[in-house]
């Protein structure tokens, strides 16, 4: 097994809301559009607040992609133009791109040190980040 195989399932969309609906809501409400300027999606481990709702951006058509690497290992993540709070481990490697034509480095939370996603880059100078949604939260922020 040299490559990862490349899974762009969209089918699989359906349990994208399982991270955000454990939250106690007055109205019992599961819809991310209420009060996205508040929001943020931080670290489930640590809570560290690392992106917003409005960051959310579409690669390839899609926020979400669903990819599985040699293990078998499925990971679902969602693309997000700008984080913070993430440190990026090793040189951009373009060894299994995963989005043609972009390099990658592993993305982790700089608090907790979990592995969060990775950083892709274009050759055009356009990056985003795809972070593995199981391994964030969404939660509303008071300014
Ligand atoms: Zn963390």
């Amino acid at each position: 097994m040299s490559m990862f195989t490349f899974v762009t399932a969209y089918a699989l969309k359906s349990d994208k809301e399982r991270s955000s609906k454990k939250k106690p809501d007055a109205q019992g409400r599961s819809d991310p559009q209420t009060s996205d300027e508040e929001r943020w999606i931080v670290c489930r481990q640590c809570m560290q607040r690392l992106t917003r709702p409005s960051e959310r951006t579409s690669i390839n058509g899609s926020h979400q992609h669903t990819f599985a690497n040699p293990s078998g290992i499925v990971f679902e993540i969602g693309c997000f133009a700008m984080v913070r709070g993430c440190s990026f481990i090793g040189p951009p490697s373009y060894e299994f791109p995963w989005f043609a034509g972009h390099s990658w480095q592993i993305a982790i939370c700089s608090t907790c040190q979990t592995h969060l996603g990775w950083l892709f880059k274009g050759q055009a100078g356009t990056q985003f980040c795809g972070l593995i949604l199981d391994h964030l939260k969404e939660i509303d922020a008071p300014t």
